[in-house]
């Protein structure tokens, strides 16, 4: 679709039939101002048999539409819509340099109608919207006229729709891209039959953190703390809307072994401890060496601590060793694929 200024430029008529034969499922029409000339008694004296081609693909023509639907429904065309009847509309705004001219062209399921304003000495327009009102005013008259029916554009078999999410612009994910918390980003839109994207989002990950450091969940994050979020995968040189979504890097700082509630029925120090020449200096498991520490983290654990710290030892998943340090053999990040869809 070209779009701006051209050298010579382009008549009304041209741009008119141009926009039609979109409307008309890619069927270029070549313009007439009669159909039929009649004797007074009705005889035929001259017919105007309309001559046109296919100019483009009816898919083609039915994406146009579609993207063009947009620029009426929330894009610069929104003041072409009518006031009295609901009624599909496509259409673009056209404007060139110091705002010289001024154009709507744009169409309904029944009829197509291009709008130009300006000076014919190239001079600067101020008021930007009227050549919008005028194709308004005309448009809903003429289907009021005629009492024309809403209907939706026809959508030829050759075009399916798919959601995707906008994000990655590839298919979208359930649970994935829909939860995102920068807001859903799935949109159903049309292709061409054999264009629809066949890779999924890989872009919005599904990741647990810690909601009192907003880092990724650790090993010592209280389960209490504990949220599943969907977050967006994304390199960035500088701040955009994007940044406060954009996946943690860091695992949560202020929960650590330190904060780690002491659990009460752990046997501490093991019974084969004092066999060696050094003592155990690990401190974790002795209040008593740990309270010079570990300040004011004690206080505020304790509640949750308790559970984790349970569930943490007697599930297995943490291993006391010999020296009285801990092992976790657990990743601190889990990433959930859903690709069920
Ligand atoms: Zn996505
Ligand atoms: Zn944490």
């Amino acid at each position: 679709m070209a779009l701006g200024g051209i050298t010579d430029g382009v008549s009304n008529l041209e741009l008119t039939a141009a926009f039609a034969a979109i409307a008309n499922s890619g069927y270029y029409t070549k313009p007439s101002f009669y159909t039929k000339i009649l004797d007074h008694d009705n005889k035929v004296l001259l017919k105007n048999k309309p001559t046109g081609r296919q100019v483009m693909k009816e898919s083609t023509s039915f994406l146009l539409t579609s993207a063009m639907e947009d620029v009426v429904k929330k894009g610069t065309g929104s003041s072409v819509n009518f006031n009295e009847i609901s009624m599909p509309i496509a259409g673009k705004t056209g404007t060139t340099s110091d705002d010289n001219d001024l154009w709507f062209a744009g169409y309904t399921p029944y009829y197509t109608a291009a709008i130009w304003s300006g000076y014919d000495n190239n001079k600067t327009q101020t008021n930007k919207s009227y050549q919008k009102i005028i194709w308004r005013d005309v448009m809903q008259r003429i289907h009021e006229e005629y009492k024309l029916e809403s209907k939706p554009f026809t959508k030829p078999d050759s075009i399916v729709a798919a959601d995707i999410c906008t994000k990655s612009g590839k298919l979208a994910v359930d649970g994935l891209c829909d939860k995102y918390i920068g807001g859903s980003t799935v949109k159903t839109e049309y292709f061409a039959r054999g264009t629809v994207p066949t890779e999924k989002c890989d872009i919005h990950v599904k990741v647990t953190i810690c909601k009192d450091s907003k880092q990724l969940a650790g090993e010592y994050c209280p389960e209490s703390s504990l949220e599943e979020k969907v977050y967006l995968i994304k390199e960035e040189k500088s701040p955009t809307k994007d940044t406060p979504y954009i996946l943690p890097t860091k695992t949560c700082t202020k929960h650590n072994s330190k904060t780690k509630n002491t659990p009460t029925n752990t046997p501490f120090p093991p019974s084969n401890n004092n066999t060696g020449d050094i003592a155990p200096t690990t401190p974790p498991y002795d209040n008593g060496a740990n309270n010079g520490n570990n300040n004011g983290s004690n206080g505020n654990n304790g509640n949750n601590g308790n559970g984790n710290n349970g569930s943490g030892n007697n599930g297995g998943t943490d291993t006391i060793t010999g020296d009285g340090t801990e092992t976790n053999d657990e990743t601190d990040i889990e990433f959930y694929y859903d690709y069920s869809q």
